[in-house]
């Protein structure tokens, strides 16, 4: 496993908050790893630092084999690196078929911003096929993306995601508000997905991050409080204090 980025001595402050101190952080690819932290801990700027939504005030966000700075690049640019980003909420077409959503995705490699190139018909009918397996779609190809359930929807975004094979995939409560099935479900997608990429997993739900089995890191008060196995973590006293105590 290689290093994939690398984020040193990242900070960030919102009128004068530090939302993000001093902020060290790796991952490598492959990779799975789970970000837990309190409300406010800084998880979300985290995430918009590596997009480039948030640019840091101090520090070094190195990306791949090359060591690139990521600092200063716009967000299409970092898509256009193979950084994947799902949000909370599922954003798919709703009056497209689930097929269709896929193929928009093909169409769009790394990132909505720029049409890049089109795959050939053939090939794209393939990966499609592929991608609706990974996610658990098969069967609702041809629905309506509207039709589906809520964890569908999660699922599909994160098929349109994969379809533009990111290095990194970042993904923020992919879990919330879905059936113990589906997170089931949802759990395999990502370890899945894991196997050939990074895949970064905010989540509050402690039981889903066990299941994950994979590297945690506490953040808090934008800062690394903890790092390890679950259960490393959650023993850890200070970890207790400031997150599960509550
Ligand atoms: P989390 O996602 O872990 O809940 P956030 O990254 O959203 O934490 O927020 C970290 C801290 O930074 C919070 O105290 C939040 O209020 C503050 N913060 C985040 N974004 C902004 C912003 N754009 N302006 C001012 N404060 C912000």
């Amino acid at each position: 496993m290689s290093t994939l980025l690398e984020l040193s001595g990242v900070s960030v402050s919102f009128d004068g908050f530090k939302a993000i101190n001093n902020l060290a952080f790796q991952i490598g690819e492959p990779e799975m790893r789970a970000i837990i932290g309190p409300n406010g801990a800084g998880k979300t700027t985290f995430m918009d630092i590596i997009t480039g939504k948030t640019k840091p005030d101090e520090g070094r966000v190195l990306w791949g084999e090359k060591s690139i700075n990521l600092i200063g690049k716009s967000e299409s640019q970092i898509a256009r690196e193979g950084i994947g980003r799902k949000f909370q909420k599922p954003t798919v077409f709703e009056d497209q078929t689930v097929r269709e959503n896929l193929a928009m995705a093909l169409k769009n490699p790394r990132g909505p911003f720029e049409v890049l190139f089109y795959r050939k018909s053939a090939d794209g009918a393939l990966r499609i096929e592929a991608l609706a397996a990974e996610i658990n779609l098969t069967e609702q190809l041809l629905r309506k993306a509207g039709e589906l359930s809520h964890g569908q929807k999660q699922w599909l975004e994160i098929g349109m995601l994969l379809a533009q094979d990111p290095r990194l995939l970042l993904v923020d409560e992919p879990a919330a508000g879905m059936t113990p099935a589906e997170r089931e479900k949802t759990t395999e997608i990502l370890v899945e997905a894991a196997k050939t990429r990074a895949v970064v997993v905010v989540e509050h739900d402690m039981e889903f991050v066990r299941r994950l089995n994979c590297k945690v890191t506490v953040l808090h008060e934008g800062s690394v409080l903890a790092e390890g196995s679950i259960d490393h973590v959650t023993q850890n006293p200070e970890v207790i204090d400031v997150y599960l105590g509550r």
